[in-house]
């Protein structure tokens, strides 16, 4: 195409553009790129900070409207546009208006080619976003419904990723510092991710103290957690750089545009909200990737954690309370019974205790729960004794039962209605690192041991079984766990340690359950270890209350 013809077409969607832009709020453009001339409405040099309508020495001339924030971000655009790499162009950011004010704008263009399939001529538009959705005052990025609007355009994007950003502990920096300081540590947030995003990346303000950064092409996971480590780096030097007026972390989460099936905005939110959950979960101050098989594990658990919400509400239906006999070792004999609390959900499926208890505690559904169980427990232990006089049971108590509720008065409560003698209860307590370190825990165990109620170490063997403990807390029963009788069985070494075990707690007078017999060889093999009781399947699984006092023939 000849010279003179290509200038003729600038000239000709010049004045198109001209004319079209009389019936239009938006403002019309053609960058002829072959002579670094730009044209854009006459309107738009009103608004904005150009030079003329027409101008030349394009690049420069664009530094000036530009916000210089988001100058490096369109230059690289602009830099894959002219060198053919690209043709479309989107992008948002920031024009300086005619007073130095910031306006959001978004910018769509094409790129047309000569007949050698050069770069010719970008045909575009430029719309003023911040007149329909203003960006936030706080942190100066887009909201929420520009990430919508985004995300409809893109229609399912197939490549790239998202990454939610969190403040952590947000709420206490509003509380400790006041609000003012919280948009401050927003706006610091907001820029420390603006400095670090690559060129295609955005970032939206979703809600309150959380951020969502869009990726188009991101592909490798270890790359992506970059970003975050990047962005954690800029924070943490702005902390610094403010003396450490206030300290705090971010934490992260990522999912894969390819682990989603939509990749619409609300798939995006949702999935991004688990992992932003997720990186907090673990520990705040961290990133995590999104993963189908904990998103399957944590929906499993919302869905349990609903349902469970619903059975306290519906006086308890689907739980019940299972009795499991102890027996005394040497006559076998019943000596008493554990409670053990059981639930179906409405589908009909069971759900084992060691996966809906913490579920319980982490709702705090424990508490009602809890409380139903004492009652229930001594309700059963009364019926017990009408044939067995000194029958006991066993209640398992939660270390949220005992921080956050008042268990020691549900308990007396449960021996006034019963009438029982307080040696009737048996309180099961798992050490769990929690019981050690709490003052709380350690004074409602002794207002039990005061009021005459037995304290039962349970578990003990796991994780956080300490001799030192026994010492401490002087529980009246310890109970082995059936891992530990199981080591015990198999290796000489564990045998002597477990026998040598039930010696000292015996010469200070406590009392030795061991857990878990299941076989009558295994039986055999504890009576000579000399505990006190046994309780496991091999004398009986746990069992409802009516086919407990059938078994035990008890009215
Ligand atoms: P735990 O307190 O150690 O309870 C003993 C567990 O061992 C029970 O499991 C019981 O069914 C199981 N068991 C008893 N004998 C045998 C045996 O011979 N072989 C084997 N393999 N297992 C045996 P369950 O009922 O599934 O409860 C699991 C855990 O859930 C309990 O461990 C306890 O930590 C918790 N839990 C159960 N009910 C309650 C409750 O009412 N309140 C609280 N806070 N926790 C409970
Ligand atoms: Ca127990
Ligand atoms: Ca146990």
């Amino acid at each position: 195409m000849p010279e003179s013809d290509k200038n003729q077409g600038f000239d000709a969607f010049c004045g198109v553009a001209e004319q079209f832009a009389t019936c239009m709020n938006d403002y019309l453009f053609v960058y002829d790129i072959m002579n670094d001339a730009y044209f854009i409405t006459e309107s738009a040099t009103k608004r904005f900070s150009l030079p003329a309508a027409l101008f030349h020495d394009v690049t420069e001339n664009l530094r000036r409207v530009v916000h210089p924030d988001d100058f490096p971000m369109l230059q690289a655009d602009l830099q894959q546009l002219l060198s053919g790499v690209k043709a479309e162009h989107e992008l948002r950011y920031r024009w300086l208006g005619k007073d130095g004010t910031a306006i959001w704008i978004i910018c769509r263009g094409r790129v047309l080619q000569n007949a050698e399939g050069r770069p010719w001529l970008m045909l575009g538009c430029i719309n003023e976003i911040g007149q329909k959705q203003k960006a936030d005052n706080v942190s100066g990025l887009l909201g929420a419904s520009s990430l919508q609007e985004r995300l409809r355009q893109l229609r399912a994007p197939k490549a790239g990723f998202v990454m939610r950003i969190g403040i952590d502990d947000f709420r206490i920096i509003n509380e400790r510092l006041g609000v003012d300081y919280g948009d401050t540590v927003l706006r610091q947030v907001a820029q420390c991710i603006e400095s670090r995003l690559l060129p295609g990346q955005s970032v939206y303000r979703v809600i309150a103290d959380e951020f969502l950064i869009l990726d188009l092409l991101g592909d490798d996971p270890e790359e992506n957690k970059e970003l975050y480590y990047n962005i954690r780096q800029e924070v943490e030097q702005t902390i610094a750089g403010h003396n450490y007026e206030a300290v705090y972390t971010i934490s992260g989460g990522i999912v894969d545009m390819q682990d989603m099936q939509k990749a619409d905005y609300e798939e995006i939110m949702r999935l991004s909200e688990f992992t932003l959950g997720q990186a907090k979960r673990l520990g705040k101050n961290q990133v995590y990737l999104f993963s189908q098989t904990d998103y399957d594990a944590f929906l499993r658990s919302r869905a349990i954690s609903r349902s469970l919400r619903k059975a306290v509400s519906n006086d308890f239906a689907g739980m019940d309370l299972y009795f499991q006999p102890l027996v005394y070792t040497d006559t076998e004999q019943l000596y008493g019974a554990e409670a053990l609390l059981r639930y179906q959900m409405p589908d009909g499926e069971h759900i084992s205790p060691v996966e809906f208890i913490p579920i319980l505690e982490e709702s705090g559904l424990i508490l009602p729960v809890g409380k139903w169980i004492i009652h229930r427990a001594a309700d059963m232990c009364k019926a017990c004794r009408r044939k067995y006089p000194d029958f006991r049971v066993s209640i398992n108590l939660s270390y949220i039962q005992l921080t956050k509720s008042p268990v020691f008065i549900e308990v007396m409560d449960a021996l006034q209605e019963t009438g029982l003698p307080p040696d009737a209860l048996i309180i099961e307590l798992t050490e769990s690192g929690y019981l050690e370190n709490s003052i709380n825990v350690q004074k409602v165990w002794q207002r039990f041991k005061e009021a005459g109620v037995q304290i039962a170490l349970d578990d003990f063997g796991t994780g956080y079984s300490n001799l030192q403990n026994i010492g401490r807390f002087n529980p009246d029963i310890v109970k082995i766990d059936r891992s530990f009788t199981l080591r015990a069985m198999q290796h000489s070494y564990e045998r002597q340690l477990l026998s040598h075990i039930i010696n000292m707690v015996h010469s200070i007078h406590l009392r030795i359950v061991i857990e878990g017999v299941e076989e009558r060889e295994e039986q055999q093999q504890v009576m000579q270890l000399g505990s006190d009781f046994i309780q496991g399947y091999y004398y009986s699984k746990p069992c409802s209350r009516e086919e407990f006092f059938e078994k035990y023939h008890i009215m």
